[in-house]
């Protein structure tokens, strides 16, 4: 088969010369030779298809790497690749979304912020009753989860590796002023960053090495009328409103990506052997910049329940069990042994935490339980 120049190759492919001399020195697409005299390039007709692979994965934002990695692939593991890809962008996208939308419900709902902004929120005075407990389980040798639930910080933390306990520890201490600062409209963002970034160094301060050591956190901070969710690994956060048990956290797990890239169906994640393979959580010392939480801001609503729970909980209980025995306990603190005595009947292979909150109306109720 006949050889191309590169003009007439980049005239079949309606690309420029300098855009096939640029994806040769990426090494995207190498000529299929080149004279060694010249230098000139020459390609080859069969390679018209792969330039304009190249040329689409380009303006699809795929990193260099990646296209390489799709150019190197039979076709089906190509697409693979690329379904992979894109997933992982709306995952990203998902993120900053939620973020967004935090900022916009925050700054809609700050007093006075606006002129004629008028504060969407009832006044109904909202309060909290909350409990806390954590159960070493049947079978690991200690306790590494954290959890706690005060005026205003409900957080658990599953820590792992031989520093694990502490790291769990320190996470959810590095929270807890936030129960004694005065909660001003104008200063949430930055307390919620402050907690955030002292948990972060709390954790690499106690721990080992990042690769050994770390820790997840799902805390929400109580502000009066709505909870931020703070959210880093597989700890979870469900809401009972209506009869309805709703998960409020996404996984930061391996198999979830892989379920959310389609690799995966969420039946075979519940048997997969690394299910509980973290992809984010908050490391120990020595790691590249730590990979920051979730972070989003959730109305409440009197009769809401709340529960943060451990992986010790969600991957013992399906959560027909969690919905059934969060609905029927009638204080947060009942709900929340019944939900640990029921993850140790089945076994109790893990440590487990939980902690329920209900939302109430002020002054119908105990504040703590
Ligand atoms: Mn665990």
């Amino acid at each position: 088969m006949e050889m191309l120049t590169i003009g007439a190759f980049a005239k079949a492919c309606r690309l420029s010369p300098k855009a096939l001399r640029l994806y040769d020195e990426l090494e995207l697409l190498r000529p299929a030779r080149v004279d060694p005299e010249t230098g000139y390039r020459y390609y080859a007709p069969e390679q018209l298809e792969q330039a304009r692979l190249v040329a689409w994965l380009r303006r699809l934002g795929m990193p260099l790497a990646g296209i390489r990695r799709v150019r190197s692939l039979e076709p089906a593991a190509a697409a693979r690749e690329i379904r992979a890809f894109w997933a992982r962008v709306e995952a990203e996208t998902a993120t900053r979304r939620d973020l967004a939308a935090f900022l916009v419900d925050h700054l809609s709902n700050v007093p006075g912020s606006a002129p004629g902004n008028v504060p969407r929120k009832d006044t109904t005075m909202l309060e909290l009753r909350y409990s806390a407990l954590s159960d070493t389980g049947l079978v690991r040798p200690s306790n590494q989860d954290t959890a706690y639930a005060g005026t205003r910080v409900l957080a658990v933390a599953d820590g792992f590796g031989p520093g694990g306990a502490p790291a769990s520890a320190a996470a959810v201490e590095a929270l807890k002023f936030l129960d004694r600062e005065p909660l001003a409209a104008g200063r949430v963002l930055n307390l919620l960053e402050d907690a955030v970034q002292g948990a972060t160094q709390a954790v690499r301060d106690v721990a080992g090495p990042a690769d050994e050591d770390g820790t997840t956190l799902t805390a929400m901070v109580w502000t009066g009328s709505q909870l931020a969710l703070v959210h880093i690994g597989d700890s979870r956060a469900y809401l009972l409103r209506d009869g309805g048990l709703f998960l409020i956290t996404h996984d930061h797990t391996v198999v979830q990506s892989m379920i959310d890239e389609g690799r995966l169906t969420p039946e075979e994640a519940t048997a997969h052997p690394q299910r509980s393979l973290l992809l984010k959580a908050l490391p120990g010392t020595g790691s590249a910049p730590a990979p920051t939480p979730d972070l989003r801001l959730h109305d409440a609503l009197a009769g809401d329940r709340y529960l943060l729970c451990s992986d010790g909980l969600s991957t013992v209980l399906p959560e027909t069990a969690i919905r059934e025995l969060l609905t029927s306990a009638p204080t947060p603190a009942e709900a929340a042994h019944a939900l640990v005595a029921a993850a140790n009947d089945s076994g109790g292979p893990d440590n487990v935490s939980c902690v329920v909150a209900d939302v109430l109306t002020a002054g119908s109720g105990a504040a703590v339980q």
